[in-house]
């Protein structure tokens, strides 16, 4: 079996790569890529499984390694992100845990936005630190505190943008370069834009992550994580870190982000303009301090916003107003917008990151990260905008 990329050339366009891009087709021509679900691979001779482990003869292994149904997954979205090479985790933190860890030992420091999903940042905050990694969160918008922050032993940055849950945005361009004038790497977190919206490898990050449990599967139903970077970084800070310590994609899961990313430019398309026409409709809202979505009137970085992303996103920040009393009100008045602490999925999600995903912060820590008591992040589905806006608009009146 070989890679069919079916012809494709890198001058056809992302939603024809991602129907096609890495497809293995085996001798029985099958249409949908194959699951191959399994652990190991039978070599013809002693001789083949020597060459397989010495590298010479091209071939499967073990599926901690690598595995036909993964290789596809990770082709097809290296190719959508226009990156030389991907690699495929069991989940987001474990592709976060693995670009970090892989470039780092004790002694290194790095650098970070400190507006962060919770366990991005308990990895740079508590567990870098365990092993002799020292840490410096910055306000991810200030470049002045980056250049600030750097030390002759800084190895990486780290930031979100969109941070979740306040949608706070950073200057990506503006950060990598001045992590690449301080010699440093800077990987960037990209789920909340998608890799639909915003290309941090072109804006001049070395590494992105994504939790492919969010927008990339899109359905709530498999965990998943990728890296995604020039084949240099992934072969000197990424591959063998994966490989040894076995945070391996299962090929089940593979299968259906590979699945999933046929329709990705569709589902968040729409979730997009879904999530855009809601926050026209509630912004400016009585019950609401604000509405924050990365997109004109409704983000305070707006020309950032049009700088670095193609399009907004399909999350929203709501301050309701009151705190967390009233939050609460309005989470539970709603009907078709369920409370769940995920995103990205057809179905539309709100969560109360004070109580859920920020809830281990001291108040201080989440008032510096923008988590008032008042914060609701909604995660924009596939249902008609009509009906979420009415099921919003009925909640906010409970309030
Ligand atoms: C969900 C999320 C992660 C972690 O992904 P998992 O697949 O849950 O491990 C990391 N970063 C951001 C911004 C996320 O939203």
């Amino acid at each position: 079996m070989t890679h069919d990329a079916d012809g494709l050339a890198f001058t056809h366009h992302q939603d024809t790569r991602l129907i096609h891009e890495g497809s293995l087709r085996s001798q029985f021509g099958e249409t949908s890529e194959a699951l191959f679900l399994t652990q190991g691979h039978v070599y013809a001779s002693a001789e083949e499984a020597e060459a397989r482990f010495t590298g010479e003869s091209p071939g499967y292994q073990y599926a901690r390694f690598s595995n036909p149904t993964v290789d596809m997954f990770e082709r097809r979205v290296a190719a959508f992100e226009g990156a030389e090479s991907a690699r495929a985790t069991a989940t987001g933190m474990a592709a976060v845990t693995a670009a970090l860890v892989g470039q780092l030992k004790a002694g290194d420091h790095v650098v970070s936005a400190r507006a962060l999903f919770g366990s991005c940042r308990y990895v740079i905050e508590e567990f870098l630190p365990r092993f002799g990694v020292a840490t410096t969160l910055v306000d991810g918008p200030d470049l002045g505190a980056w250049k600030a922050a750097v030390r002759p032993e800084t190895k990486t940055f780290f930031l979100e943008s969109p941070a979740n849950p306040t949608l706070e945005l950073v200057d990506i361009a503006g950060v990598a370069q001045i992590a690449k004038a301080a010699g440093a790497t800077l990987v960037v977190d990209n789920v909340f834009a998608s890799p639909l919206w915003q290309r941090p490898l072109q804006l001049g990050a070395d590494c992105v992550v994504y939790s492919a449990t969010k927008h990339i599967d899109g359905q709530g139903r498999c965990l998943g994580g990728v890296v995604l970077a020039s084949e240099a970084f992934i072969q000197t800070h990424v591959q063998t870190y994966l490989r040894q310590t076995g945070p391996a994609m299962s090929p089940f899961n593979a299968w259906v982000l590979l699945k999933s990313l046929e329709t990705l430019p569709l589902r968040v398309a729409r979730q997009t303009q879904t999530a855009e026409t809601i926050a026209d409709a509630l912004q400016g809202h009585a019950k609401l301090v604000k509405l924050v979505y990365p997109k004109g009137r409704h983000h305070p970085q707006a020309a950032l916003a049009a700088r670095q992303m193609s399009g907004g996103s399909s999350l929203i920040a709501l301050e309701v107003k009151d705190g967390k009393a009233a939050a609460f009100r309005f989470l539970n008045a709603l009907r078709i917008v369920k409370i769940s602490n995920n995103l990205g999925d057809a179905k539309s999600l709100v969560t109360h990151p004070a109580t859920t995903t920020h809830q281990r912060f001291t108040p201080e820590q989440r008032a510096e990260m923008g988590v008032g008591e008042g914060l609701v992040r909604l995660s924009v589905g596939l249902e008609h905008p009509d009906d979420l806006i009415a099921d919003l608009n009925a909640a906010l009146d409970a309030v």
